[in-house]
């Protein structure tokens, strides 16, 4: 399908991608495929003043109706899967089924949000006085800003924004940069959605389209209370303290150095697909890519011969060709920091596999690369740093212990797994002494969560929650009421506080 009928199918109109300052190029051949207008800071202040006014109508709205309304943007998703898929591997890079999977988290969190919506529950409390009773209840906050990254064009968006609508906040969207006409198709096929829905106010969705400068003017706006950001960890350093100092709320997803811990007792058969689709897919531009293999010293020989086998074998080339696994990096930058980084693991004295630019007949203006096998001797600061791309680091190690040391010793905390069929050494790594991340787990591999668990990490990854269990609850005010239905008015704490009642008239 080619990118017009894409864009018709999505209702996009043919002027909503031409004549604008931005130029949007798809990492698949460079092409050019839109020149899009960009928001101004004037343009900025309008669309928050309207998105207050959006708030002050959908707040109004039962939680449960405003579920409907993600139910029947849940079903333009489906109704509309295979162009959007589409339209973000053109933009992304990623492959087509890794577009659609895309999609399907998308339809995935609506219905999410749709049962949550029924199910904002606060807690009762036992009061100490008598008479009295103590419950927590859960209110919207106001708009959200919500600031995306271009390796997951719309889900991450969705993820925050079905659980925001739902909790009674507009959202102010402001993509990356390098993927913005996913952003408008999304706004498109919401709009269809509202259409449908009589008490939906205006302006529940703006997508706001440009750099850091007009995200910056988000993040620092006081209209904004919470400000959900998701990209690099440099980014998350200028956001968090921010919006820390207008004391607004932030949820952090930031970069991720995601390592596997493979034991001598790990089934290889499965270890072997979970390590390769870890590292390769989205062409190593995961959030949760595994970056860092730490393999038992025993097995270490035979699963790399097994792993430079595997690699072999991968496809490399146009996304949209079904028989392809391995896409394009985003840009030259992207190719280049992949390549400052095996040349800097060459002068540690790693031995490099794959790694170099492929295709580049077929595409001479994209960047395709080999994924890459680094074995390490031991884990420098270059492996502890996150390096966008297919390289993967592998280190070996005696002990589960050290290994979990290795594991822990870098600066990120996204996300972790261990392949074992030692039950001992499996608890220990999903223990207090185990994996710091904010995923760990056993017998599968680092990326591709679901979304009904809290998805994000610790330390630089920011500690931001969101998707599924009650990551809900930071896109809410939470009050604590305590009702008194006595005929009394007693202290907490026992405390008196006699004052002359009786002289009051
Ligand atoms: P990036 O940090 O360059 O950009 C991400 C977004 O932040 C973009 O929309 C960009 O315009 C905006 N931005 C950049 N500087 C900003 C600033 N000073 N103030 C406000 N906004 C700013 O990241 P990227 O290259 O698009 O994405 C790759 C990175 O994102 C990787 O580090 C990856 O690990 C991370 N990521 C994390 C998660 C997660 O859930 N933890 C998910 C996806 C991607």
């Amino acid at each position: 399908m080619p990118i017009k009928d894409i864009r018709m199918h999505l209702g996009i109109e043919e002027g909503e991608l031409t004549g604008g300052a931005l130029r949007v190029t798809s990492p698949i051949d460079g092409a050019v495929i839109g020149n899009v207008e960009q928001t101004t800071v004037p343009d900025l202040d309008a669309i928050l003043g309207r998105s207050i006014e959006a708030f002050r109508g959908w707040r109004q709205v039962p939680a449960p109706q405003r579920g409907e309304l993600i139910r029947l943007f849940g079903d333009e998703l489906r109704a509309h899967k295979e162009p959007l898929g589409k339209l973000v591997s053109i933009e992304s890079g990623k492959i087509l089924a890794e577009g659609l999977g895309e999609v399907q988290e998308m339809i995935d969190i609506c219905d999410f949000a749709v049962g949550l919506s029924r199910q904002l529950y606060g807690l009762t409390i036992a009061s100490e006085r008598p008479g009295h009773r103590m419950m927590e209840t859960w209110h919207p906050l106001g708009p959200t800003g919500v600031i995306t990254a271009f390796n997951f064009p719309v889900a991450v968006w969705a993820w925050n924004f079905a659980i925001a609508l739902v909790c009674g906040n507009p959202v102010v969207w402001k993509p990356s940069e390098k993927t913005p006409i996913s952003a408008i198709a999304c706004k498109k096929l919401f709009a269809r959605a509202c259409r449908r829905f009589a008490a939906a106010p205006n302006d529940l969705l703006a997508v706001v389209i440009g750099g850091k400068d007009v995200a910056e003017r988000l993040v620092d706006d006081r209209r904004v209370p919470l400000i959900s950001a998701t990209g690099s960890t440099a980014m998350g350093r200028v956001v968090g303290p921010r919006v820390a100092q207008r004391f607004g709320r932030t949820i952090l997803e930031l970069g991720g150095n995601n390592a596997m811990i493979v034991a001598p007792s790990a089934d290889l058969s499965l270890a072997l697909p979970a390590i390769v689709f870890s590292a390769v897919a989205t062409a190593g531009q995961r959030c949760t890519s595994l970056r860092r293999l730490i393999v038992h010293e025993n097995i270490a020989a035979d699963l790399i011969r097994r792993l430079k086998a595997a690699y072999q074998t991968l496809k490399i080339g146009d996304p949209l060709d079904p028989d392809n696994l391995v896409g394009p990096l985003i840009d030259q930058s992207a190719f280049q920091s992949m390549q400052n980084a095996l040349d800097q693991a060459r002068g540690q004295g790693a031995s490099i596999f794959g790694g170099q630019r492929a295709v580049q007949d077929t595409f001479p203006e994209a960047y395709y690369v080999k994924p890459a096998l680094v074995e390490m001797a031991e884990q420098t600061d270059l492996v502890r740093r996150e390096t966008f791309s297919p390289v993967l680091y592998v280190l070996t190690y005696r002990e589960l212990d050290r290994a979990i040391e290795i594991h822990n010793d870098v600066p990120q905390g996204l996300s972790s797994s261990i392949f074992t069929s030692d039950m001992r050494e499996a608890e220990t790594f999903v223990s207090d002494m185990g994996s710091d991340c904010g995923i760990a787990n056993v017998n599968i591999g680092t990326s591709g969560a679901e979304i009904g668990g809290a998805f994000g990490g610790e330390k630089e990854t920011g500690g931001g929650r969101e998707a599924g269990s009650d990551s809900w609850k930071a896109y809410m005010r939470r009050a604590t009421n305590t009702i008194n239905y006595s005929s009394e008015m007693p202290l907490a704490q026992g405390v008196e506080f006699d004052f002359a009642k009786a002289a009051l008239p």
